[in-house]
Order: C-alpha cells, then structure tokens, then sequence
C-alpha cells in the first residue's frame, strides 16, 4: 500500500485537524509536518492544537463525562466491542499507516492493531465485571460495601514507538470504567492518532457520546497544560523516564493520579544448559526488531562464559542475513529510527561504549540510504561500562560475560530501570531461582522466551524508574476508578445518639 491508498481506505487527508472534541475543530495551533522515517520524505502536514483549543476539548470531555459515567457499564463495553470491531475492518490500512509513520514492519504494524481489538475485547469483558467486596461492619444491623465510580475525564500520553497500542490499553479499559478521555499522541506519529480517532468518532456519531475519544495533537504547551490541569484527576503518561519524572511530579503537586509507564533497560540471561537455537532466534527478535524501539527491546544479552564465544558466532551470523529496509515491503524484518536524532544517538552511545571497552562484533554504523537507517549492531562489553546502564533506543544488543546465574542476576538487577526479562535454560532450579524473590526485580520475567510486554491480560509494566504503572491486568481497572465505601444502617438506632433527647 502507498500513501495515498492508506489514507483512502483510512478517510485521511494530507492537512487533517488534529483535534477532536465531541466534533472536529479548526484548531489554531503550529502546523506539524510528520515524517516517513524510511524516506526523509513527508506524509503530511497536521493542524495542531493550541492551549485554547485544549481547553475546548477539556470541555467537550467533562460535558461528556456527566453522561457517560451514568451509562450502565456492559453499555458502554458494547460501544467499545464496536470500536474492536471497526478497527478489525481497518486493521490492514492502520497497520500499514504504523508502519509508513512509525517505521514498523507491516507484521508488527498490523500485530500493533491487532493489540488494540485484544484490549478491546479484555475490556467489553471487564464491563460486567467492575466488583466490588462486600465488608463486615462491627455494628449490628449494619452493612457495608465498597463501589466504584467513573474517575472524570482522563489525560493520555503516549510514546512513538506504539502509536495505537498504547492508547487502546488505556483508552478501553477507561471508557468501560465510565471515563471521558483526551489523547495527547507523539508528535513524531499524529496521522495514525487521527486515523485511530477517526474510527471512534464514526462508532460514536450520533450516539450523544461524542464526547468520549478526544483528542489534541499538540506541542509540549498542550502536553504541560495538560498535565497541571486539575480538571484531569488521572494523567496515564508512557514515555521516556525524563519525561516520566516531570510528569510524576507535576501531577503529584496537584494531587493527581499519574499511571507511569517508562523506559526499560531490559535483559536475557542466557545459561550454559540453554537451549541456544531458542536462544539466538529469540535474542534476535528481541533486539533488532522494531529496530530496537520498543520499551521492551532486549538491550543486555546477559551470557554465561561457557558458552559465550558460540553464542556470539552464531549472532553475527544471523545478524549478517536481516533485511533492512522499507517497513511496508513484504521482505523487510527491520526497518528504520524514527528521526535523525535517533540515529545520532544511537551512533554517540556506541562511541561511548567503544571508549569504555566495549568492542564491536557485528553493525555500528547508519545505512547509507535515505531515511534513519542503522545497522543491527552487537557489542561485547564489561558489565561495568556505564553506558550500559542507560537505555539507548536503538538496535544495539550489549553482550556481557559473566560466570554464574548468582552473578548473571546481580548484573541484571543492577540498572535503574525494570521493566522486562527473560532467562533461557534447561534447568528447573535456574528458572525458579530467577523467578523467585531474589531473581529477577522486574515488572515482567520470562523462561525460555524473550523480553517482551505481557499479553493483554497480564498487568504490562515495570518497577523502579520504569514507573510501576500497570494497564491490562485483571484488575487494573482499579486505577480509572475511584473507590467509594458505603454504610447502611437498617436498624432503628445509632448508637453514637445514645442517651441525648431529640424531642
Ligand atoms: P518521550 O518521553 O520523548 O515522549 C513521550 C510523550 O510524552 C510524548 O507524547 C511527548 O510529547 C510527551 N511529553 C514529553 N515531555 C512532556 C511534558 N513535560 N509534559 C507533557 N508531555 C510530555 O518518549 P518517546 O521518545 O516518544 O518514546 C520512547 C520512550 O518511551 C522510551 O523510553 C520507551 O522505553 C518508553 N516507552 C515505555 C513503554 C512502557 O510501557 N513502559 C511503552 C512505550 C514506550
């Protein structure tokens, strides 16, 4: 597919609003040019908002918000199984605009999309399932329970590295829970929020909530208005850990809830009984695909001595056959960075890790053809280089040496970040041991399968810096809801009156 037929089938055009609220505005803000990162060449030119229009939209979602939140719970899953099921039809055009955008290959861009109608679905389940407990009141003829209520409307950040996913993981679980939303995306990936916004307006037309799925493609004002702005009682912000950091704060200061969702740094340990097929295929696709761009990206392959050099061999090997190129050709496995910057990065950490006795296996450097094109690039290095402590977002796979799984898991423990690991081995013990309390400390561990997000029904996300914000499991519901506890008293007295004489 090529630009223009995406946006056909899509119903886009090359100067779109980037804001909804309830309708689509005639925003005022800078104009945005998105970029296709595998050319250098240009998709577009969106109209942004600017902070007044943000303040229309905020509007449009609290007066949805009055609404919505009165709407009984599987009626609000049947408009979100309908939103799974539009984008089920337009599963092929979004995937592909992802991966024109984004720089995915088309089987990731589509999975992407196919990520979104699995949230989709866990959420129209959890509609019928927003309980509460019942309590044991001390009182005789008391009772007591806990309900929960819709929270408001919502503010969702989101990262560029997946410009559906990560707003579905929200966006669905909030709708059902009774929020109201405003989606502030990427600015490297607008078009695909529009799109995506576009297909929720066309569900919600006509309903009266229009108002639910909104949406400001705006700059860093927007994003910090949006963020102070109380009239938000949750902010969900998935990005890198500076911005985590601000965002946390600000909303903190205001006595908001934040759900963080940050960067990762993330880790396989491979054992001298691993089954190395497993191993090298897993570690591959961990690292170089989505050219090392996902929060999950495999970024310390952790290796035992013993087999440390076959390991590496075989590496490079597979390294030396990966396709690079256009995301949306059939044959491409890796495709591009999503900016020069990136790729300037990318090349300034590797230096860095040269200086810091890192050596070069495989890559190092950016392909030379149009677009943000870096080669697949594998590092031997000490575990006690600094630069490995740091995530780079990029496709370089740091290879470190060690002697023991006691060690193996002191290296990995031993970053700032926690998001996803993983350990390849034969061994029973080796496995329970890292998933045991003094294995590994992050939000996600794996046996015999690479670092990755949860499935959707797993709670995704990490500890330490990479937040501890946690979307899809089976009750993080919780978080787009406030907690409400009752009281009925359904005897004739109240102790606490003993003894005064009302008259
Ligand atoms: P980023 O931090 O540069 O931007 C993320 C979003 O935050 C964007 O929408 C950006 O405009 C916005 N933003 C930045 N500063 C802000 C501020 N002060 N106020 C309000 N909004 C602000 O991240 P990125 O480069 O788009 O994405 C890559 C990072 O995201 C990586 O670190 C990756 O690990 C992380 N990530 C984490 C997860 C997860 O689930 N843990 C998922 C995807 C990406």
């Amino acid at each position: 597919m090529d630009r223009d037929q995406i946006f056909s089938a899509l119903g886009l055009d090359t100067q779109p609003s980037g804001v909804f609220g309830g309708a689509w505005l005639d925003p005022s803000g800078e104009p945005l040019e998105s970029e296709n990162p595998a050319t250098g060449g240009s998709i577009g030119t969106v109209r942004q908002a600017s902070v007044a229009d943000y303040g229309v939209v905020v509007s449009a979602a609290e007066e949805a918000f009055l609404e919505w939140r009165m709407l009984p719970a599987p009626k609000r899953g049947d408009y979100v199984r309908q939103i799974g099921n539009a984008l089920r039809d337009h599963k092929e055009p979004l995937g592909a605009l992802v991966s024109m955008e984004m720089g995915k290959i088309r089987a990731e861009g589509e999975g992407e999309v196919q990520e979104a109608i699995d949230i989709a679905d866990f959420a129209v389940g959890l509609s019928r399932q927003l309980y509460g407990l019942t309590m044991v009141s001390e009182r005789p003829r008391h009772r007591m329970y806990e309900q929960w209520h819709p929270l408001g409307p919502i503010g969702i950040i989101t990262a560029f590295n997946f410009p559906v996913a990560v707003w579905a993981w929200n966006a669905f679980v909030a709708a059902v829970c009774g929020d109201t939303m405003i989606w502030k995306p990427s600015p490297a990936v607008p078009f695909t929020s529009i799109a995506t916004t576009k297909i929720c307006a066309e569900v919600m037309a006509g309903t009266g909530y229009e108002g639910v799925f909104n949406l400001t493609v705006g700059g860093i004002d927007v994003g910090e208005a949006m963020v102070g702005d109380s009239r938000l009682p949750l902010i969900s912000a998935t990005g890198s850990v500076r911005m985590g950091a601000t965002v946390g704060a600000k909303v903190a200061g205001r006595l908001g809830r934040s759900i963080l969702e940050l960067g990762g740094n993330n880790a396989i340990i491979v054992m001298d009984d691993a089954d190395l097929d497993l191993a090298v295929r897993a570690s591959l696709f961990a690292a170089a695909g989505t050219a090392g761009q996902r929060c999950t990206s495999l970024r310390r392959l952790i290796v035992h001595q013993a087999i440390s050099d076959v390991l590496a061999e075989r590496l490079v090997e597979a390294y030396a056959q990966i396709p690079i190129g256009d995301p949306l050709d059939g044959g491409t496995l890796m495709g591009p960075l999503i900016n020069g910057d990136a790729v300037t990065n990318t090349k300034a950490a590797l230096d860095i890790a040269l200086e810091q006795g890192g050596v070069l296996l495989y890559g190092g450097a950016p392909v030379d053809r149009p677009g943000h094109f870096f080669e697949p690039t594998l590092v031997k290095i000490p575990a006690s280089a600094a630069i490995v402590q740091e995530e780079t977002f990029g496709p370089i796979m740091w290879m470190i040496e060690v002697d023991s799984l006691d060690e193996a898991i002191s290296v990995q423990n031993g970053v700032r970040q926690g998001l996803s690991s993983a350990i390849f081995t034969d061994s029973l013990r080796n496995a329970e041991r890292f998933l045991s309390a003094e294995g590994s400390d992050c939000g996600i561990a794996n046996v015999n399968i690479g670092t990755s997000g949860a499935e959707i029904g797993g709670a995704f996300g990490g500890e330490k810096e990479t937040g501890g914000g946690r979307e899809a499991g089976s009750d993080s519901w919780k978080a787009y809801m406030r907690r409400q506890t009752v009281t009925i008293n359904w005897s004739s007295e109240l102790p606490l009156a003993q003894g005064i004489e009302f008259g």
